[in-house]
């Protein structure tokens, strides 16, 4: 079997209510899907995390080594791949990119081995995943508290167990919008807060100070994410378990951080990190360094079908009789690509999600849907 052809897909959406994170406005959902064809008739799908049209010119720079490849030799080409760009890419879109290849060599494994991805990566602890929403971003010109409250109030009406919303907006508001969200879902859904970087350390520590008496369960993001004596200061010195990691690329910047004790919590992206390849290699680093994995997980229906992946192969740590499941965030603003791209989109049922049993990935993408949101 042999690659034949790579081709990248731009999906663009405008949004017709702009919405926002502590540092930027959402005004359009733009992703960068990967497809791999091969002469056997196989064609594998992967996403890359993050500015699309780089990672589209990312994955056109590495198309040339691919072509005539063996698409099963995915330790081989990741390896080649990452050692040709590694000079200038330890970091960033090179990942991410890679992370797009990565995932569609494993979609035709699975395809090619009639098994699901995660049955080739070693087998699942679990294809059941409990998710917890995520959303409560500030409208564009909107009360972030009210409307923050009314939004994770529903989402424990369609049985969601755990909740995150966005701060990151100034103290006083974002100490408002918390207190709203608690009265909202009441003392027992779990409740996360996700400042986006948008604090320096002496802001977050007092965040996370105040914060602590409504019950958090994480607090993620609270500064830039290369600014590790930073996270910590922030995890030295406020009460609430941080968490972080989701545009660290790779094993090394993993290990790095980790090392430095900046995060209790660690969330790695499979479409940035490196792929489902980098992915397994992290779940070691992160046991290793005893740190909790709860993934990122943000994009299409392809990076949703790809983080299930990854959930079902994180090995609960400890192993217990009442171990804990990881869970899967499941974004629930206002995203197209997540349900219309594909033949049966991935829903949640009281909360949870399972894992596809197709093989590979377990998706079929629907070309019509693909076309309509691929500007010529
Ligand atoms: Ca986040």
């Amino acid at each position: 079997m042999k690659i034949t052809r790579i081709t990248t897909h731009l999906l663009h959406h405008e949004l017709e209510a702009p919405f926002q994170s502590s540092f930027s406005t959402f005004r359009a959902r733009r992703h960068c899907l990967v497809e791999i064809e091969c002469d056997t008739g196989l064609v594998g799908w992967g996403e890359c995390l993050g500015p699309a049209d780089i990672n589209a010119a990312v994955v056109a720079s590495m198309t040339p080594m691919l072509i005539g490849r063996n698409p099963l030799d995915i330790e081989p080409i990741w390896m080649e791949l990452y050692n040709q760009f590694r000079d200038q890419g330890q970091r960033g879109p090179i990942h991410t990119g890679l992370s797009g290849i990565d995932i569609a060599l494993w979609d035709i494994a699975g395809k090619h081995f009639d098994a699901p991805i995660y049955k080739l990566m070693g087998g699942a602890w679990r294809t059941e995943i409990p998710a917890y929403a995520t959303g409560g971003f500030r409208p564009e010109g909107g009360d972030h508290a009210s409307t923050c409250a009314t939004e994770m109030a529903q989402y424990v009406g369609e049985g969601f167990g755990a909740v995150k919303i966005k701060i990151g907006y100034g103290i006083e508001s974002d100490l408002k919008t918390i207190s709203a969200v608690r009265d909202a879902i009441g003392p027992d859904v779990e409740l996360m807060i996700d400042a986006n970087h948008g604090y320096d350390a002496i802001d977050a520590i007092e965040v996370g100070r105040r914060a602590a008496k409504y019950g958090i369960e994480w607090f993620e993001e609270p500064v830039v994410p290369e600014a590790l004596r930073a996270y910590q200061q922030v995890c030295a010195n406020q009460p609430i378990p941080v968490a972080g990691g989701e545009t660290w690329h790779g094993r090394w910047a993993v290990d790095e951080a980790l090392a430095q004790k900046t995060v209790h919590i660690l969330q790695p992206d499979v479409c940035g990190i490196g792929g489902l390849s980098e992915a397994r290699k992290i779940i070691t680093l992160a046991d290793v360094h005893h740190v909790r994995i709860v993934p990122h997980v943000w994009g299409t229906a392809v990076a949703l079908a790809a983080g299930l992946h990854f959930h079902a192969i994180l090995p609960p740590t400890p192993q217990t009789h009442e171990a804990r499941s990881p869970r899967l965030e499941f974004d629930r603003t206002y995203n197209p690509f997540r349900q219309e791209i594909v033949d049966h989109p991935i829903e949640h049922h009281n909360g949870v999600v399972s894992v596809p049993e197709g093989p590979g990935l377990g998706i079929s993408i629907n070309r019509d849907a693909l076309q309509a949101y691929s500007p010529a």
